[in-house]
């Protein structure tokens, strides 16, 4: 102050001085902008507008004046008091808009991010492969027949005319649950084939007969790369007058094209099962190289290791002595069978090297065959 202030009482109140004032305004200003957020603004604000804050204590004094310099040091004061007010409002809006802005940012709910890609599961592949082989037979009008994975042994072995001393009915072969009672002929037997459900078809149904049987199977295996104990298989059997070879081949051939696409094809190989006369192995055309890998160095075939063909299972006529065995006169009915492994087509159709992946259980390995239903 450069000059005495003639309207103050010569009591000058310290607090009221206009460089006082000014002092308390700057530093209140100060603070307000130093304040970095809501939190520390709150602080400022009841440090210098509050009750106790220098100008409001500075504004109690203006009471005490006496009146000529009332007017004067309240107008300081309100100024004071108005800028600092201001100052707190506009820093308060200010730090308000960089809080809401960070919520925004900090809390986005992105709507673009997939909503729908919950881990779902998949099927296993032996399900749904099996599902699409009887699917095709269901067209063609076959009825999809099941039978109890505990077996008689008679429905297992000797209907289907394996002898007494067959190998395959040897313990390193089949899990017998059950010898044969005293007296009785027919121990029990996890199932080795799913050929005892064609038999038990045989004996509920009345000709014409169309039954594809899937299921699950057992033998006395070691599991490793190529060999399971428990396995599927998939057998069809049809019973009917005038069935020939001729029907059997067509509809190999039609099974294949429905799996693998046009142009496929399969052939048969002379072969011996006790429950088909004649019995064959059934061949299918190389659905990846359609036999163009044969005697071509340049074109290799990892599927059918250049054979042109992949041995697929086995088939054949009916054995007479299983439709007697069934109680179905041979001089009347005639029927074909044929039957092959679900793991193993499984294993050439997705290049499934380790048979153990299909059995683990690892959803690692069913998930990259989706959710086929
Ligand atoms: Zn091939």
């Amino acid at each position: 102050m450069s000059a005495p202030n003639k309207s103050y009482d010569p009591v000058e109140v310290e607090a009221l001085k206009p460089e006082e004032i000014a002092r308390r305004r700057d530093e209140a200003l100060a603070a307000i902008a130093a304040a970095g957020d809501l939190e520390a603004l709150r602080e400022v604000k009841v440090a210098h507008t509050g009750d106790r804050s220098p100008l409001a204590l500075a504004n109690r004094e203006i009471g005490a004046l006496p009146p000529h310099a009332k007017a004067d040091a309240g107008k300081r004061v309100g100024q004071a008091r108005g800028q600092v007010n201001q100052a707190l409002k506009a820093r308060q809006e200010e730090l308000e808009a960089e809080r809401d802005a960070r919520v925004l940012v900090e809390e986005a709910v992105d709507v673009t991010l997939p909503y729908d890609r919950t881990p779902a599961g998949a099927r296993h592949p032996i399900t749904t492969l099996s599902e699409r082989i009887e699917d095709v037979f269901v067209a063609m009008g076959y009825e999809v027949a099941e039978g109890p994975e505990v077996e008689a042994e008679w429905f297992n072995f000797d209907a289907l005319n394996f002898p007494p001393d067959h190998p395959a009915r040897e313990m390193q072969d089949t899990f017998f649950v059950q010898g044969a009672e005293e007296g009785e002929t027919s121990g029990v037997v996890l199932r080795t084939h799913t050929s005892p459900v064609q038999i038990r078809s045989m004996i509920d149904r009345k000709p014409p007969i169309y039954v594809i049987c899937p299921g699950r199977t057992f033998r006395t295996d070691e599991l490793d790369a190529t060999h399971t104990p428990v396995f599927h298989q998939v057998e069809l059997l049809a019973i009917d007058e005038g069935l020939t070879m001729a029907d059997l081949k067509g509809t190999l051939d039609h099974m294949v094209r429905a799996l693998f696409g046009e142009g496929m094809s399969t052939r048969l190989r002379p072969n011996f099962f006790p429950f088909t006369e004649p019995s064959a192995e059934m061949d299918m055309l190389c659905y990846v190289c359609r036999g163009e890998s044969v005697g071509n160095p340049d074109r290799p075939c990892r599927t059918c290791s250049s054979e042109g063909w992949i041995e697929l299972g086995g088939c054949g006529m009916v054995n007479p002595r299983v439709l007697i065995a069934c109680g179905l006169d041979p001089e009347k009915y005639s029927g074909f069978a044929f039957g092959f492994g679900i793991e193993r087509m499984l294993m050439f159709r997705h290049n499934v090297e380790d048979m153990r992946d299909m059995v683990e259980g690892d959803v690692r390995f069913t998930r990259p065959f989706g959710m086929e239903i």
